[in-house]
Parts: C-alpha cells; structure tokens; sequence
C-alpha cells in the first residue's frame, strides 16, 4: 500500500489515535473528523490581458466551539479542498494547544501568485473577500496570511471588507501592516515563537542551542527568521543549510544568515549564495543537524527518508511536514519533535494579540507582545513534555491529547454532543 499522503486524511488518522487515546464517543469523534462549515467558491477576475480568468476559492470553517475561526490564506497551484481542510483542523489544534480563545479555520486559492501581476493580484484579492465576507468577522473568522499571500493582499481584503460592511473593522483580518492596525512583532512572530519551544526543548535534552548546527528547508517568512533568530536569541549556533523551492545551499563551516536573507532578497533566490556548495533539498533534511526547521510545506519526511533523519530536535515549523509512518520511525530513532501546531504557533498567537489590540484600538510595544507570546510559547510546550513524559506518548500525541480535549470540553459545555 502506497503511504498516504492526502493532508486531511493525515489530519484525520492524527485525530483518530487522541481520540482512541481519550477514550471519545462516536458522536463527539465523528464531529471532530469533520469542518463544521466549509465554502467553496469561484472568483472571476479581469487579468491584464483584458481576457477573464475563473480561480478557484475556499473557506474552511472547522471548529469554532472555543471562540472565532482563526487561520491563514494559502495561494497556491496545488491548493485543493483538502489541503485546506487538514490545516484548518490543525488550526483547531493550534489555537486549543496554546490556549486562545480561538477556533480552527483556513482558506485559499489555487492559484500561482508568481505569474500574476499587483492588480491581478489585488482583484483576486477583493474578490475572495466579496464572495464570503458575509461568513467572516471579528467574533465569527478572522483570515491571515500565509503562503504567498502578504500584508498588502490582508489591506487589500481589509478594505473590500470595510467597503462591504460600511463600518472600520480592523480585528477582521490579522497579518495586516502596522500602518493600518497591524501589531508589531508579526513578522517574526512564527519563527519567534517556534524558537522559544526550540529554548525549552534544548533544556531537556541538555542542548546548548548557541553550540548547536541547525538547517532551514525553505527559507520563505517563517524559515528566514528561524535562521537568523536562532542566532540572535541564543547568541550562536551554526546554520549549516538552507534551501527553497528552487534548491538548497551548504557549507558545513557556517553561513551567515543575514548575508544569506540579504542575498535572497536581492536575487530572489537561495541558490548561488557565495561561499556555499549546492544541496538538494531531500539531502539537506537529512544532514547531521542539531536542530532541522523544515519550514516549506508539508510531507517532506517521510517513511522513505525518515531512517535517515539525524537531527535531535525536529521544529516543525511549516505544516505538516512529516507524515503519521515518518513520526512512528523518528519516535524510535528518539528524535524530539516539536509538532507543528506547537512549533509554529507563534504566528496565531501574535494575530490573537493584534485582534486584541484592533477590537480595543490600543496598540502595544513590541517588548510587551515578545514578553506575552514567550509567556504562552513557554506553557504550551512544558503542558505538552508534562503529558508526553507522564502517559508515554510522542509529543505529537500529547499535544493533540491537549488540543482535542480542550475543544471536547467546549463542544460538551454548549450542549454538541
Ligand atoms: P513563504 O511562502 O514565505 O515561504 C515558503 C518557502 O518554502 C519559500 O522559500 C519557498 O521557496 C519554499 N518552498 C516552497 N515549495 C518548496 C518545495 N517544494 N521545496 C522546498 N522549498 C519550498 O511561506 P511561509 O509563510 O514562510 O510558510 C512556510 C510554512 O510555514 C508553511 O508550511 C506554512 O503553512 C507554515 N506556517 C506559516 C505561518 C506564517 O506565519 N507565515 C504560520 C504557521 C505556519
């Protein structure tokens, strides 16, 4: 039998071993294993050539018994219905496990932002939020940003939003520029946050993450900070590689990732950073790291490499990255997993903060927003190693454990199941 890689039927059997693990009635199992609401849509829109062009569009609703939806927009070629049910489940988990009063939800568009010019972009963008703005708000869902979309793409909905409504509503949408409501310490916020678990972790493990080779796969938002902030929170560390979508770069003596960001930015691409050799990215993850960040997208281990994966601490940053056979063989090579809707939390919990800070039109200062997502990180990740040591499960397990049983607890106080 082929490993399965359909993201949702993954997010399914993640769900199903808590809920055998929890002891779940059917009903309340059932209503889990499943999006509450999900919409899908067709989005015409003008391109340059004068000619129209139909995209496909998604909201997914998943669970919202703990408060709103909470999850970001994808655009992307190989978004499908079911990619985009598996991470609003995940959101669902994310938003339980570090205790916000948030519900589960994502979206996107099959599309490839790479071939579409700023207006093209923007009339996608306005008209994904006409299509279903009815169904989104400050306490029903609340989008965000996520692969290749950006702040400018959230102002872009922000404003169709307000026009629609007639009304200012900055907490609608979160991953927006400082300038119109945005909270600082967004950018970051992913990869902060992930590094703060990657902190702890290192405690247990008897790691000194400032002597410790790490590699990034895709150095996008999220991967680009986790390169640079591991060295500046923990005043060392060696980056040994770092890849995107067009290649991998390596040189086990270190790579500056500044420079490496820097040259990114003016070339658009990793690949060719001087002083470096080529990688593949297969072979990078599985270089003899301290710490892996894989922070591309999802299924990049699996039960084909998972046997050659050596890092000690795995931060999974993207979502999705391993899929439920790789997990099974990390266990036993006791590689420490920090699971995704752990390790890269960060990001949701800055956008809690900036619907915060929106509804109440009161903006903090950056130490404040750092000190509260450390402060959430930091209780997350020691809830989840208190479980996973006291019930002898993987971390993957126990965070799940958490997350399932803090959403059946809602479910069951408003009368669901
Ligand atoms: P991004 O688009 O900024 O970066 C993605 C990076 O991955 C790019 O460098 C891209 O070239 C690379 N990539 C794409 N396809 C690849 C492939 N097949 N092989 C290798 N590299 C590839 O996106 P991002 O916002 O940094 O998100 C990265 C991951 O983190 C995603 O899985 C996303 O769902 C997850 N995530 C993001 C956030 C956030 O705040 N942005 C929050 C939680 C989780």
């Amino acid at each position: 039998m082929p490993e399965e890689l359909n993201p949702f039927k993954i997010a399914q059997a993640q769900l199903d071993e808590a809920a055998e693990l929890l002891g779940l009635d059917e009903a309340t199992h059932e209503i889990l294993r499943w999006p509450r609401r999900e919409f899908r849509f067709t989005i015409p829109v003008r391109m340059d050539n004068g000619k129209v062009k139909i995209f496909h569009g998604y909201r997914v609703q998943y669970n919202d018994a703990r408060g709103p939806g909470k999850g970001g927009l994808r655009w992307h070629p190989d978004e499908t219905i079911d990619t985009v049910r598996a991470l609003a489940a995940w959101m669902t988990w994310k938003t339980a496990v570090v205790d916000i009063p948030l519900g589960g939800s994502k979206g996107g568009v099959t599309c490839n932002p790479e071939e579409m010019s700023d207006g093209e972009k923007e009339r996608l963008a306005r008209g994904w939020m006409r299509q279903i703005y009815f169904r989104l708000g400050q306490y029903k869902d609340v989008p965000a940003p996520d692969v290749f979309t950006t702040s400018q793409i959230m102002s872009w909905m922000l404003d169709e939003y307000e026009v629609l409504s007639n009304d200012h509503q900055p907490a609608v949408i979160t991953g927006k520029p400082v300038e119109l409501g945005g909270s600082l310490g967004r950018s970051d916020a992913t990869a902060r946050g992930g590094m703060y678990t990657v902190r702890e972790a290192c405690k247990k493990l008897g790691i000194d993450p400032a002597q410790a080779k790490y590699a990034v796969q895709g150095f996008g938002n999220v991967g680009s900070f986790a390169a640079t902030l591991h060295k500046e929170l923990f005043g060392g560390g060696k980056l040994i590689a770092a890849s995107d979508v067009y290649g991998g770069v390596y040189n086990p003596d270190g790579i500056d990732p500044h420079a490496l960001a820097k040259h990114v930015k003016e070339t658009g691409k990793v690949p060719g950073f001087p002083g470096t050799e080529p990688i593949s990215n297969e072979d990078l993850l599985e270089l003899d790291v301290d710490i892996l960040y894989p922070a591309a997208i999802e299924n990049v281990i699996t039960e084909k490499n998972a046997d050659n994966i050596k890092c000690k601490i795995l931060c999974e940053l993207a979502n999705g990255p391993t899929t439920p056979a790789a997990d099974k063989i990390l266990y036993k090579k006791g590689v420490h997993i920090i699971p995704d809707f752990l390790a890269n939390a960060g990001g949701v919990t800055v956008s809690y903060f900036e619907q915060v800070q929106g509804i109440y039109q009161y903006w903090w200062p950056i130490e404040k927003v750092h000190e509260e997502l450390d402060a959430k990180m930091t209780r997350a990740y020691q809830a989840v190693y208190d479980v996973h040591k006291e019930k002898n499960v993987d971390m993957r397990v126990a965070a799940y454990l958490i997350a399932v049983q803090r959403v059946v607890d809602a479910m069951k106080l408003r009368g669901w199941v």
